[in-house]
């Protein structure tokens, strides 16, 4: 998220808009499901290689717990804005987390957080990095827990990292194995198969379902990919199985296409050896334009978000948006993808393979039993299936848009949950 806009207070209007829908008028539950539950803020000191203490600044927030324990990722990373923005961007990102797992309905809450820094640029030492994650560990220790709270991985964190939070939290509970406390781990740790398909192919699952219901034939159907990266070649790879044909993709470094389509593996294999897909052969460069208003089937904004303004929906010659970046379309497109009927599969449920497996992965901790790849993909299938099927019916019944319907039926959810509880103490 660039700076800009307050984030979090793009996540309030939408669960405002979500509440004009489900005609919630009470303002005290309009600010009960925009608000986080809690925000800690924690001091992180470390000794650094040159044997100075450097202090770091952390956040975890746990915005929703009412339909089951908190969930979210955690990164490393340093806005623009500094620490006071990043403070608001956990707030919205543990905000969209709650109505991620309402809409594929996981029995998790919504949660984030991360460390103000940027590694990579910084260039901490992998010993530095190891202290910093540990003592990140110890802070958020007694608000994290299987029962709890359960991060998983986001920018600039990996399997490392998660390891050793796992770790640390295993040891400050009188050295119980606690596997899980977070999700994104690597497979000897405890981590699920399918993990790296996992959200590539809950895109391509949500564009077949939408391709089912539009009656449109996915043979023959054209691709595009815009970010060729993990989301998007497996969702790639997924959708040639099914008979499409990906036509045009992108990288950081350029745009392509070859209307006759291309092998989602060579190009991978291309862009292993030469670090961008520009230059394929068969293929003519394009400009981001060019690529996202490409006449084709099914579209894939798999990169950036901002991407599709106002004016690059009014060019779309698409019909069907798979968003598996996170806010790859700006509001004010919305109402014009709507009006040329052309169907948008919303980040929030596009892209929620990656948080299903990651459920997956904890029921699997939990019960000490592993599934096979074919097991885990074929449950995260099923949630991902069930919340489009659930998303369409609310757009069709409410006559709005995938977007709003995914949101209003996830707070829907967890109002739900909310009144089933009550109030206590
Ligand atoms: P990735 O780093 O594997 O791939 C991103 C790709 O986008 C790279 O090929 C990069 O070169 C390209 N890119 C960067 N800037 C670009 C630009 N200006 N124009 C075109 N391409 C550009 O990342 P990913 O894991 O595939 O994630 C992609 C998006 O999906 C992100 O928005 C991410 O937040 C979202 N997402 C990913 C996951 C996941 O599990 N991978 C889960 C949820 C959401």
């Amino acid at each position: 998220m660039a700076k800009g806009a307050d984030p979090f207070e793009n996540a309030t209007k939408q669960v405002n808009d979500a509440c004009d829908i489900l005609g919630i008028k009470d303002k005290g539950m309009r600010e009960y499901l925009a608000m986080p539950n809690r925000l800690l803020r924690v001091k992180l000191p470390v000794k650094m290689d040159n044997g100075k203490i450097r202090i770091f600044t952390g956040f975890r927030c746990q915005h929703n717990n009412d339909r089951g324990p908190y969930k979210g990722g955690i990164r490393y990373f340093d806005p623009e804005g500094g620490v006071k923005y990043m403070e608001r961007e956990v707030m919205a990102l543990s905000s969209w987390m709650t109505w991620k797992c309402a809409i594929v309905d996981i029995p998790l809450g919504g949660a984030k957080g991360g460390i103000f820094v940027n590694p990579k640029k910084e260039k901490l030492s992998d010993g530095e990095l190891e202290r910093l994650t540990r003592r990140y560990a110890f802070m958020i220790s007694e608000v994290i827990g299987p029962e709890k709270d359960i991060p998983a991985p986001d920018v600039y964190t990996t399997g490392k990292e998660m390891t050793q939070i796992m770790d640390t939290f295993s040891k400050l509970q009188g050295n119980r194995y606690q596997p899980g406390v977070i999700t994104g781990k690597p497979i000897p740790m405890g981590g699920s198969l399918a993990r790296n398909v996992a959200t590539g192919l809950g895109t391509a699952h949500c564009v077949r379902e939408a391709a089912k219901v539009l009656k449109i034939k996915l043979k023959g159907a054209k691709v595009v990919l815009q970010g060729f990266g993990n989301a998007s070649t497996f969702a790639g790879e997924y959708l040639e199985k099914l008979g499409g044909k990906v036509i045009a993709a992108s990288d950081s470094k350029g745009s392509i296409i070859n209307p006759n389509g291309f092998k989602t593996q060579k190009l991978i294999e291309f862009k292993q050896k030469k670090g961008t897909v520009v230059g394929f052969p068969g293929s003519k460069k394009i400009s981001t334009e060019q690529l996202l208003t490409s006449e084709c089937d099914v579209l894939i904004p798999a990169a950036l978000e901002n991407q599709i303004t106002a004016k690059i929906a009014k060019n779309l010659k698409c019909k069907i948006i798979g968003e598996a970046a996170n806010g790859p379309t700006l509001p004010e497109a919305d109402p014009i993808i709507y009006k040329k009927k052309i169907m948008v599969i919303p980040d929030i449920l596009a892209n929620s393979g990656g948080v299903c497996i990651s459920y997956l992965e904890w029921v699997q901790n939990n019960m000490g039993y592993y599934w096979t790849f074919n097991e885990v993909a074929k449950k995260m299938e099923d949630h991902i299936v069930r919340g489009f099927k659930d998303t369409y019916e609310f757009s069709k019944k409410h006559k709005i848009d995938m977007r709003k319907a995914a949101m209003a039926l996830a707070v829907s959810r967890v109002v739900e949950a909310f009144n089933l509880k009550g109030i206590w103490p």
